[in-house]
């Protein structure tokens, strides 16, 4: 099985992130992805391919151009967190550059540094040859790639997020066939949703109660689509500390709409972060409840575009990352 990974994802390290009221280490690091790496590269299944290139992000297709421009434009010496957020979406754009980063952002989990926009541009990459590459096969393919995209919406970033790659790739699918997302990470992926809510492209979330966990404002059952999207947005939330036969029988269900959709392609956001020892989740999924996970995605026979998004547990991500994915190979 294909792998495919950014290989400048290091260049973008913050050091810190404010949250619960407390600045702390910075989670998602370039470890995650040089762990899981590092583990497939020893498993003859998998073949790695890293990638060099860059694509301006001008041409993502997916994000509102202003936040874009920003991103592509910003100058900064080190990581910024805004302190400022535009709530009332005013469009009046500041000077300083924080402000600017604050006009989208949501959260302070999500840093601007120096190289941030060029790395986005090599995850852009990626993804395209991610694309071009199932679109030619129709085999399975996974992207080990960071940042994550899917709190990413079409004029917000935040959680960690930028740019929304299982967007990104999944407007460029659609030209060769239907396309289904299915979104396993521990939190809800808002940007997705908000990216795909007033279209057919279908959108399934399983993910923690959105009343106790983040991205809070976003993720809760009654949020089915409108307009041409409406019936094509299904959310699933499952109570904290949630076991894996409930995991399971939801997944089941996810997996019986996706199927009834009959997509030529299956984009999977897969956050690692599902499992019982994340320092982020609360659910009671074990190694082994991976690669059944893996297993019963994998049996839908659609080939599937895996997307890394979350998973915090370091010493285990290389190993959970390989149980997951092995099914698919
Ligand atoms: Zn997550």
């Amino acid at each position: 099985m294909r792998v495919f990974v950014p290989q400048k994802h290091g260049l973008h390290s913050p050091k810190f992130e404010y949250s619960n009221s407390k600045l702390r280490k910075y989670r998602e690091s370039p470890e995650r992805i040089d762990k899981i790496v590092k583990r497939l590269s020893l498993n003859h299944r998998f073949m790695i391919s890293e990638i060099e290139g860059k694509e301006s992000l001008s041409k993502n297709g997916v994000h509102f151009d202003k936040m874009i421009e920003i991103f592509e434009k910003i100058k900064v010496n080190d990581y910024l967190i805004p302190d400022t957020f535009n709530i009332k979406r005013l469009e009046r754009e500041p000077n300083e550059c924080d402000a600017k980063l604050g006009m989208y952002l949501f959260d302070t989990a999500t840093p601007f540094g120096p190289n941030t926009a060029d790395v986005l541009r090599n995850s852009f990459m990626t993804v395209k040859e991610a694309v071009k590459y199932i679109k030619k096969t129709r085999e399975n393919v996974y992207v080990a790639l960071r940042p994550p995209g899917h709190h990413a919406g079409y004029d917000f970033f935040g959680g960690y997020c930028y740019i929304n790659n299982a967007a990104i790739a999944a407007v460029r699918l659609k030209k060769a066939g239907k396309v289904a997302i299915l979104d396993i990470d521990y939190h809800h992926g808002n940007g997705t949703q908000d990216i795909f809510y007033y279209s057919d492209v279908l959108y399934v979330s399983l993910h923690a109660d959105p009343a106790t966990e983040f991205p809070s404002y976003w993720g809760y059952a009654d949020e089915s689509g409108e307009g041409e999207g409406y019936g094509y947005n299904l959310n699933i939330p499952l109570p904290k500390g949630t076991r894996k036969q409930e995991y399971l029988m939801a997944l089941r269900n996810a997996l019986e709409i996706i199927s009834n959709y009959s997509p030529a392609f299956l984009i999977l956001s897969l956050g690692l972060d599902i499992y019982k020892d994340d320092p982020l989740g609360t659910f009671e999924i074990d190694r082994d409840g991976l690669n059944e996970i893996g297993m019963l995605i994998n049996v839908l026979g659609v080939p599937t575009l895996i997307l890394q998004e979350g998973g915090y547990a370091l010493d285990e991500i290389g190993e959970n990352a390989e149980a997951f994915i092995e099914p698919f190979s």
